[in-house]
């Protein structure tokens, strides 16, 4: 869930949620059937109290309420449902806490406040794995930051960005941050000349103007493929769960991953979806090692994701793109297969960080 900065003024206070509330939730179901009776799950609700492991997962979107701008006020109140929970004075008062330590203390690109930018990377589809130091890395984007939050939890010294002050706070964002890692269109980026050619940012120089912020900047039009997408003045207020709203104009292709079907969602997480999830080959050797193996992994999914697509030139701000017919099926089975690994993986780390 992310936008570029002019996007993200003309659409105030408006804003999207990565994969919806519904994938982090969903990851965060999966991981908590994964981990009943485990040491780990009395240790995570020792730490988060009264805050279940699924709100906990939607923790480091609805701090995007917090506004820097009107003194780290909460400004999204009655917004989102899913952070309704969320919205009692400690817990807004914990939120800002976060977002004031996160705020200035990295370079800002293309969005206004730090802490946005720890929920992606956009490496180039033409990488063949997640490296830092390639196109659309950062020391705290994503896998950096999630690498954060897991020193934190093994009670290591964690002195880089973003700043994470406790195991509670670090917990809180893991359980963000593994979802968002999982959505392909966090970690892989294409990258689009003025032709709506694919460029290679790392062979040719990273050009801004090439930047299609996690598919943020490519509209999907319907089948006809040469209408032109009519200007953007408004987000769709419902966000991710209904990008293409009436009357709001196409949807981003980054929405159209963010959204997940009726049948991935968190209420139809069942013993046989966990024991999909169960036998997935764990991770091993040290966590703060895993993120950036998984991003590999999301980084091959979001090339299945780009896998064939044709975009138009670059209009205003944006291309255009014209699905397949069998698009939805494809991105359906990617969003199974992501959303599983990715409460897999929740569990693992804290099992690890957490054995007894
Ligand atoms: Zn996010």
């Amino acid at each position: 869930m992310r936008r570029p900065l002019t996007a993200a003024l003309l659409a105030l206070p408006l804003f999207a949620h990565a994969w919806g509330p519904d994938g982090h939730q969903t990851v965060a179901t999966i991981a908590a059937g994964l981990l009943q009776g485990t040491p780990a799950e009395a240790r995570i609700q020792a730490l988060l109290g009264d805050i279940p492991l699924p709100l906990a997962a939607v923790w480091a979107d609805c701090a995007k309420g917090i506004s820097p701008s009107q003194n780290y006020a909460y400004t999204s109140a009655g917004r989102y449902p899913e952070c309704a929970p969320l919205e009692t004075p400690a817990r807004i008062a914990e939120m800002a806490d976060y977002v004031r330590r996160n705020d200035r203390q990295c370079t800002l690109d293309g969005e206004e406040t730090c802490h946005k930018q720890t929920h992606y990377a956009d490496v180039a589809l033409q990488r063949s794995r997640y490296l830092l130091g390639f196109a659309g890395t950062r020391p705290d984007d994503v896998v950096g930051s999630l690498r954060q939050a897991i020193l934190v939890l093994q009670g290591k010294p964690a002195p880089g960005q973003p700043q994470v002050k406790s195991p509670r706070e670090a917990l809180l964002l893991l359980a963000h941050w593994v979802g968002d890692l999982h959505q392909p269109l966090h970690v892989g980026a294409v990258y689009l000349d003025a032709q709506g050619q694919r460029v290679d940012p790392d062979k040719q120089g990273l050009d801004p103007a090439t930047q299609t912020v996690g598919g943020n900047s490519i509209l999907v039009t319907s089948g006809r493929a040469s209408a032109p997408a009519a200007p953007r003045v408004a987000e769709p207020p419902s966000g991710p769960q209904s990008p293409a709203a009436a009357g709001f104009g196409p949807p981003k292709l980054h929405s159209v991953w963010d959204a997940v079907p009726d049948r991935f969602k968190p209420d139809r997480v069942n013993a046989a979806w966990l024991a999909e999830a169960r036998k997935l080959r764990p991770n091993t050797g040290d966590p703060v090692d895993w993120p950036v193996r998984w991003a590999t992994q999301s980084l091959d999914a979001a090339r299945l994701a780009y896998d064939g697509l044709v975009f138009s030139p670059k209009q205003g701000s944006h291309w255009t793109v014209t699905l397949p017919a069998d698009y939805n099926a494809k991105a359906d089975a990617i969003k199974r297969q992501q959303l599983t690994a990715a409460g897999a993986r929740l569990a693992w780390v804290l099992k690890a960080v957490f054995p007894n």
